[in-house]
Formats: C-alpha cells, sequence, structure tokens
C-alpha cells in the first residue's frame, strides 16, 4: 500500500529536536518557537525546481542538503546562528527510496548545524523543493551588503569554483553523480560557512554568498555598498584541484564566474584585515584578501596592479528563475 501524505510526514519529516526552544514543532497547525530576548529573527527561503535548480536525476540526499544548504549559506552572509526549518516539498508520486535519501541529506546537514525541522507542507504535484530558514543574530551585529568603505580589505573563503567545475563536468558527462572527485562533491555537498558568519559579525563591514558567481555577486556588494570594488586577479585562490585538471584562464573563469560554492564574500576594515587570518583555523576553511575597496561603482579587476578588463559575465552555467 503506498504510503499517504500524513505517513510520509510521520517517516520522513517528523524528527525529534532537542531544541529546547521548539515548543512544539512538527504535528500541529503550526509551530511554536520561542526566540531568544533581545536577538533578531533572520528568516531566509529559496526554491529548487527540478530542471532549473538541480539536475533531473540528481542523487535525492543531494537535493535535501541543497535545499538547506542554501538556506544556510544565507543565513551566514548575515552573521546569524541558524535554529529553525520549515520545509514545503511537492512531489509527483510518493517514491519511498527517494524520500528516505532525500531525508536522509536533508537531517544531515540539520544536525551538522544544530537546526530543528519544525514544519512544512506536502503536496503532489511537479518536483519542487522549498526550505525556509529562522536563526538569530544580535541586531547590531548583523552582517550586511551595505557597509563596505573605501580602503576596506575585500576577502573570499575556501575555494570558490570548484562546485560550477563539478556541474560543468555533470553536464558534459565527464563525471558521474557518484564520483567522488572533489569538484563534484563540492556541487553536489555544498558546505555552507556558518561558522565564519558568526565569526565575522560584528566584525565584517559588509558581507554576502556567492550564489550566482563571485563578479556578479561582488558588483552587487559594491552597488549596496556605494563602492568600487577592485579585484586582483593574480590573488585569486586557485583549488587544487582545479589546477590539476583545467587550464589557467579557466580556472580563472571558474572562480570569477561559477557559483553553487556558498563562499562568502565579505570586507574587513584595513586595521582589521589581519584578524582574518587568525580566524580561519576556527572558520574551518582559508580566508583569500583578493581585493580593495576603493570609492566610485562596479567591479574591476587588475592583473599585478595593471587594469584588466573584466571578463564576460557569459557563465550562466544554472539558468534560473
Ligand atoms: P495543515 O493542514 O494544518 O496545514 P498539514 O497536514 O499540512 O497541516 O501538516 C501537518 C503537520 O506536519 C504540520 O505541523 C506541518 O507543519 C507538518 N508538515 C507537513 N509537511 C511537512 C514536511 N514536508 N516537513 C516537515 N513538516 C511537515
Ligand atoms: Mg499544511
Amino acid at each position: 500500500v503506498p504510503l499517504g501524505e500524513f505517513d510520509v510526514i510521520a517517516r520522513y519529516f517528523s524528527r525529534p529536536s532537542n531544541r529546547a526552544d521548539v515548543l512544539l514543532g512538527v504535528g500541529d497547525d503550526a509551530a511554536l518557537l520561542l526566540p531568544p530576548p533581545g536577538q533578531a529573527l533572520v528568516a531566509a527561503t529559496d526554491t529548487l525546481v527540478e530542471g532549473r535548480h538541480f539536475l533531473p536525476g540528481t542523487p535525492a540526499d543531494a537535493v535535501g542538503h541543497q535545499a538547506l544548504a542554501v538556506n544556510l549559506s544565507d543565513l551566514a552572509a548575515m552573521g546569524a546562528e541558524p535554529a529553525w526549518a520549515l520545509l514545503s516539498l511537492s512531489m509527483p508520486a510518493v517514491d519511498e527510496l527517494w524520500l528516505e535519501r532525500f531525508a536522509s541529506g536533508l537531517h544531515g546537514l540539520a544536525e551538522a548545524h544544530g537546526v530543528a525541522l519544525v514544519g512544512g507542507d506536502t503536496v503532489a504535484g511537479p518536483l519542487v523543493v522549498t526550505v525556509e530558514v529562522l536563526g538569530f543574530v544580535e541586531p547590531g551585529r548583523a552582517l550586511r551588503r551595505s557597509g563596505a568603505r573605501p580602503g576596506d580589505v575585500l576577502f573570499v573563503s575556501g575555494w570558490p569554483g570548484e562546485a560550477a567545475a563539478g556541474l560543468e563536468a555533470l553536464r558534459s558527462g565527464a563525471l558521474a553523480f557518484g564520483s567522488d572527485d572533489r569538484r563534484v562533491r563540492r556541487f553536489l555537498h555544498a558546505e555552507p560557512r556558518v561558522r565564519l558568519g558568526r565569526l565575522l559579525a560584528g566584525r565584517a563591514t559588509a558581507a554576502m554568498d556567492v550564489s550566482d558567481g563571485l563578479l556578479g555577486d561582488l558588483a552587487k556588494l559594491a552597488q549596496a555598498s556605494g563602492v568600487r570594488a577592485q579585484v586582483e586577479l593574480g590573488r585569486l585562490p586557485i583549488a587544487p584541484t582545479l589546477a590539476a585538471h583545467h587550464a589557467p584562464a579557466d580556472c580563472e573563469r571558474l572562480v570569477l564566474q561559477g557559483g553553487d560554492d556558498y563562499e562568502l564574500l565579505f570586507t574587513l576594515p584595513p586595521g582589521e584585515a589581519t584578524y582574518a587570518a587568525s580566524i580561519a583555523a576556527e572558520a574551518g576553511c582559508p580566508l583569500h584578501a583578493i581585493g580593495t575597496i576603493e570609492a566610485g561603482s562596479g567591479v574591476v579587476c587588475t592583473r599585478e596592479g595593471r587594469p584588466e578588463p573584466v571578463p564576460v559575465a557569459g557563465f550562466d552555467h544554472f539558468p534560473r528563475a
């Protein structure tokens, strides 16, 4: 007998949580949550549509992981600590094997970050996954895109470009979903930089997560801050895996225009730039100074100090809604 809607919720999405701030989770008409006094509630939601945000045939655990990861990344970029999540799931039929794997990807990442799934909705329809994440940040320490000032140092975390390389390899058939190649794993199981975001809260002047490509997202930060961002191409971090498999120009394109790694872009005042090195170990990733903030507008690239035309942002690795 196929599972009904309520069996699906009970079997896959009702997990006991040990968070004391969840007064009532899955099972009633709505969740009852107790935010800590004096903290700002931070809310983000993202929808993944099969064929648009993930490739048909993507392993279900990766879909579950990614649906939560994109939202955790948004909270990280605000400097927030994630606490609760809601899941709206539309799917054509009850496929128990798919659900089992989807739930394990979602719950695995949720548990890693101490996030409780407190509610959602389950409906029949095309495969569409919407997750909402709620968290907290001290109101005065929240990270915005708008605070970068001339003289600030521009940083990017980790190894941007690997996920985009993984997606390209999956699309061309060069690598399969089951590959243990680092590029594929980073695309399917990106790790949102939540700890880094917490360490930057109250310290960085501006921050955002890179979801659509470093240059394009940096342009948004520059615009929000009313400044110009200068990127020194020679300082871009080229992940060893990229250097091993791609020509140098291709590495640069992947780093500048690839998305989906969910690295953080952030700025620190010049006197605070050494703070980045001091938190890298705790954040779990290297932090690279790749440029500076100047008066003006837009994004400029330099190579050894000399201006170089910004590469055309024609790399739309995933058509987005
Ligand atoms: P209602 O009809 O009152 O909206 P539902 O029958 O849709 O309630 O859901 C019953 C309970 O299960 C609610 O607490 C809801 O938040 C939860 N729920 C439904 N679908 C999911 C899901 N996919 N993940 C987590 N919780 C869910
Ligand atoms: Mg409902």
